[in-house]
């Protein structure tokens, strides 16, 4: 037996849907996946990184193409200590085209 996670984050990492809006989409999840083991709604104090685990698919830069798992992690650390992930611009140091992290292409 398989396991599969589905997370649903908001575009704009700062959104919070308010809680009624939140229960709403947890009561149609359960609905169109009978199936699920759990449905949780989770909101966090920060702004973070979901780590897909096992499933991951590695990273490219969009700019190039190229592999930007080599520089990933260290720009990730940087972004969060930089700024707890709110400003989240840089140059990818593949290609210096100026990119953002949450535009990398995640397979
Ligand atoms: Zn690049």
């Amino acid at each position: 037996m398989s396991d599969m996670l589905l997370s649903f984050i908001p575009r704009d990492r700062t959104y919070v849907p308010a809680p009624a809006a939140r229960e709403q989409a947890v009561e149609w999840l359960r609905a169109v996946v009978p199936t699920a083991h759990e449905v949780v709604d989770t909101v966090t104090e920060e702004i973070g990184f979901i780590d897909c685990g096992e499933n991951w698919p590695g990273v490219c830069c969009p700019a190039c193409g190229r592999n930007a798992e080599a520089w990933f992690g260290d720009a990730s650390g940087e972004a969060y200590d930089r700024s707890r992930f709110r400003e989240l611009s840089l140059t990818a140091p593949c290609c210096g085209t100026g990119v953002s992290l949450d535009a990398l292409d995640f397979g």
